[in-house]
């Protein structure tokens, strides 16, 4: 291919401004933009038609009277005038593949500047959406001349921008997880903000019963508040999540939070030990650079007694899948029980025997039946310890695979959990008090 050739081909068919014609070869030469690129073709090709032009060939002024009209080409166009000959009106005033929208980079950096002013970030990434039909000519276009060496025009705007937002804002560009992203259509000569979230992980203790661990609506009303919740909208009047995002949704001066964890604890059961591992996601946060450490005494002096955070860090949206696989991780429980009729010791030595290391066939408790998919799942107990605390009275410690619902192993749920305490000792069975020891997980 004669590059200059190519060039003067496209130019004599549409008008094309340097960035679009330079683009076309964007894949030759290394270290200059394609509008260089371009405006380097238009010169050498206004040297070469002076040269025939001077020589009194035709095509000399011709080929200037198309660099001037369809080039753009101020040279060509002065040349013209020296040569006294008539610089032609042009037909079309607007890049064929552009629309001339290279000459607004500047107008629509500041608007990128501004949509992301009051926003802290380190990282961001520059989006580009452009309307189909430019996509659509550009490829027609490049299967009409064989055009190989060309760039696309979403990937040369995207570039351009990107390097002016990273010298203006000093932050770095990141094609993984970006901080913020910009997304800018040049045609629409518009740029919006898309903030990605921010993700804080930990685990909480909670410390007292009857406070869920997700903030949890009336029935009745659903959040929009009626008599039988005192118009708070609310079944539970706090909950893990409240106590815990508030803080954290205030000091990031987010949009809204989403609580996640791994599994959940009964309302009335504790949670105990290390705690259970949580993330919680702050959507559009204006503040990233938070003091974790303040906002962990903040949570724990405002939950003083109810709930308590600790190892407080920066997590990704990868935590939060890492966690929710993470449900089926070993737990340990600690049970109060309570039995219809007296037990002796040899009881409780036999439920130790029976119960460790059995696996247990459970299908789903009448209690979550509304709310899950009723199914039968296989549960292995590692271990067993009971002791008991009065004549009808024992204390169950069980570590056993996550997803057990151990109220039923102790009731036996009307014969839905097999085996179970209930049936083992033929003597009913049933839960007082429960409390999560631990989760066995590296988060
Ligand atoms: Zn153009
Ligand atoms: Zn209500």
């Amino acid at each position: 291919m004669d590059v200059l050739e190519k060039a003067f081909e496209l130019l004599s068919k549409y008008p094309l401004c340097d960035h679009c014609l330079g683009r076309q070869f964007a894949l030759l030469g290394y270290s200059m933009e394609n509008n260089v690129r371009g405006s380097s073709l238009k010169i050498s090709l206004t040297l070469q038609a002076t040269d025939l032009a001077k020589e009194k060939n035709l095509d000399g002024v011709k080929q200037l009277k198309v660099l001037a009209t369809n080039g753009f080409s101020r040279e060509a166009q002065e040349t013209l005038k020296h040569l006294k000959k008539r610089i032609p009106k042009a037909l079309e005033e607007k890049c064929y593949l552009c629309e001339g929208k290279f000459e607004h980079l500047n107008s629509l950096i500041e608007k990128s500047l501004a949509a992301i002013d009051g926003y802290e970030f380190t990282t961001f990434l520059v989006g580009i959406e452009v309307p189909i039909k430019v996509e659509e000519r550009e490829d027609e276009f490049k299967g009409t001349f064989n055009l190989g060496y060309s760039e696309g025009i979403k990937h040369e705007f995207g570039r351009l921008f990107g390097k002016v937002l990273a010298e203006r804002t000093g932050k770095t560009a990141d094609y993984l997880i970006p901080d913020l992203v910009v997304v800018i259509n040049p045609f629409r000569e518009n740029a919006r903000l898309q903030v990605n979230p921010l993700f804080v992980g930990g685990r909480y203790r909670k410390l007292v019963r009857d406070i869920p661990q997700s903030k949890w609506f009336c029935s009745n009303c659903r959040g929009r508040g009626c008599d039988k919740c005192g118009g708070t909208g609310k079944l539970y009047p706090e909950s893990v999540e409240e106590l815990t995002s508030n803080v954290l949704l205030e000091a990031a001066e987010g949009q809204k939070t989403l609580f996640h964890a791994s599994g959940r604890e009964d309302i009335d059961a504790r949670m105990l030990g290390t705690g259970r591992p949580f993330v919680i996601e702050v959507s559009e946060p204006k503040k990233r650079s938070i003091d974790l450490k303040e906002i962990k005494e903040k949570i724990n002096v405002g939950a003083v007694g109810k709930v308590e955070v600790s190892k407080l860090r920066f997590a990704t949206k990868d935590v939060v899948r890492h966690l929710k696989k993470g449900e089926g991780a070993q737990k340990e429980y600690r049970l109060l029980a309570e039995f219809e009729n007296p037990f002796s010791d040899e009881d409780l030595k036999m439920l130790e025997e029976k119960l460790t290391g059995a696996t247990i066939k459970q299908q789903t408790p009448i209690r979550v039946m509304h709310r899950r998919a009723d199914l039968i799942r296989e549960r292995y107990i590692y271990k067993l310890k009971v002791k008991k605390v009065s004549l009808k009275r024992a204390l169950l410690e069980i570590r056993c695979q996550g997803g057990l619902y151990v109220k039923e192993l102790v009731s036996g749920d009307e014969g839905r959990t097999i085996p179970n305490v209930s049936d083992l000792l033929n003597n009913r069975a049933k839960t007082l008090k429960l409390d999560v020891l631990k989760i066995i997980m590296d988060d």
